[in-house]
């Protein structure tokens, strides 16, 4: 090691002296004091490597404003709002659905007391914490009882561990999903130990291909909504109500997993009709599974309809205690649900349902007063276009909605850069490119959004 990496690393500060300094005083006052000596002792450890890769000894209020951004870092919650400019309305990794406001008033309520989770009113005892929503679900499914679980993901596996546990379930070959995340329809049977049939071909299963397949060995018939893909062309599925009379036929289950399970008619919005829940509930199918977070826009959950005698065999599970629901997400679910039973305001309530409805003039006028504000900072190119916003979140997979987008090009900037430097701001920005233009679709911002997106644009552009 030379003289002069010596004589810089005796020139750092010693602790005790960096503690003294007007900035760390400051911070003392909020933060405790090991934190702020491991912190310290971190910057130091940083400075004397790089002293020895050649750089001088910085001065100590350098190392001040060094150790106080990492205190204030380190103080910041990891999990961060962010603006969704993507039009994508369910985007997993963006959390999917955001809640009501009358669902977030009522987590406030249940979290910050004690409820009767558990707990029955009128009896003065124990009571079912399912007992909530089932009412709810009923009324609006059309089905006899209820049961929810974590996720819909955990509700496939209650439904076929509890029926088909060492044996036979039928699938389409047309309907082995793969949703995000790895979650394959057949890797859940296997895993619940119950053996996959696969019958028919990827285009086209016909009754007959369900009539053959069942067996002394089959538990269920298993309906999956390929809710992630469409197969289109020379293509026939078995309907619901023929599955149906088919296991029914032969004494077997019918179950149907609908992932992204629609409560209100979608056509009413100019949106292809998706098979709702009720209607496969008519159908006659035996158990119903669906998301609590896809289009009915609740909280994570995983929501199983169907016969009473099925359902109670459901609960007996002792599975169901691993995958069962938490309070707050129950208090969330009901708040949800019971804005469904006014179909007439339930698309003005459940903000995904608000987005998906929003009318192509309202998108318009949103995204020529997004423009117009940020045409005003200079440097930026900015200028109005039609475009797609999707669904997402394997739901109506290729359905566009026509959306107006706002495109901005940043002068002596790249789009990806631009892109970047806005969903590294202070509350991220996260957009789409095309064609190298950052794109913003109004239709998934949410009230605020446009100040958050102008103060990005600012730090990005500072
Ligand atoms: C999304 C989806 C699932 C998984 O639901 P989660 O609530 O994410 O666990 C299962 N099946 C289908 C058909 C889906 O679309």
């Amino acid at each position: 090691m030379s003289q002069i990496h010596n004589s810089q690393l005796r020139a750092l500060p010693s602790i005790s002296r960096l503690l003294n300094t007007p900035e760390i005083r400051g911070v003392l006052e909020r933060v405790h004091q090991e934190a702020v000596v491991r912190t310290l002792q971190e910057v130091l450890s940083r400075a004397r490597d790089r002293i020895r890769k050649g750089a001088m000894a910085p001065a100590m209020p350098e190392l001040a404003v060094e150790a106080i951004a990492i205190i204030l870092e380190a103080g910041q919650p990891r999990m961060r709002r962010v603006v969704n400019a993507t039009g994508v309305i369910l985007n997993t990794n963006l959390g999917r659905s955001v809640l009501a406001a009358s669902a977030v008033a009522q987590v406030a309520e249940i979290a910050t007391a004690y409820s009767n989770l558990e707990y029955d009113l009128q009896e003065g005892q124990r009571g079912s914490r399912y007992e909530h929503v089932d009412e709810l679900l009923v009324r609006l499914t059309g089905a006899e009882a209820s049961l929810v679980v974590n996720n819909n993901a955990a509700a496939v596996l209650l439904v076929v561990d509890t029926f088909a546990r060492d044996r036979e379930v039928v699938v389409s070959r047309g309907q082995l999903v793969e949703i995000g995340g790895s979650f394959r329809i057949p890797e859940v049977l296997t895993a619940s130990g119950a053996r996959l049939v696969e019958v028919g071909t990827t285009n086209k299963t016909h009754a007959a291909d369900y009539e053959r397949a069942i067996s002394d060995q089959t538990a269920m018939l298993l309906r999956c909504h390929t809710s992630n893909y469409r197969i289109l062309g020379f293509t026939s599925e078995v309907s619901p109500r023929d599955m149906v009379s088919i296991a029914h036929a032969r004494g077997v289950l019918a179950v149907e997993d609908l992932g992204s399970g629609v409560l209100v008619d979608l056509g009413a919005y100019g949106l292809p009709a998706e098979p709702t829940v009720q209607a496969t509930v008519a159908a006659g199918m035996d158990l119903v599974t669906f998301s609590g977070d896809k289009l009915l826009g609740g909280p994570q959950a995983g929501i199983i309809v169907g016969t009473q005698e099925c359902i109670s065999r459901l609960k007996k599970n002792p599975l169901l205690r691993a995958l069962r629901l938490d309070k707050l997400t129950l208090a969330a679910l009901e708040a949800t649900l019971r804005l469904y039973r006014d179909p007439s305001s339930v698309h003005r309530e459940v903000p995904i349902l608000e987005m998906l409805s929003r009318p192509l003039s309202v998108l318009e006028q949103e995204a020529v007063d997004l423009a117009a504000r940020i045409s005003s900072i200079s440097g930026l190119v900015v200028s109005v276009r039609p475009g797609t916003s999707q669904v997402g979140g394997g739901s109506l997979p290729a359905t566009d909605l026509p959306t107006v987008l706002v495109a901005v090009g940043a002068e002596g900037v790249s789009a990806q850069a631009l892109c970047d430097r806005l969903r590294a701001g202070s509350v991220p920005v996260i957009a789409r490119i095309e064609r190298e233009l950052l794109l913003i679709d109004p239709r998934t911002l949410l009230p605020g959004d446009v100040e958050r997106i102008m103060t990005a644009l600012a730090e990005a552009l500072r």
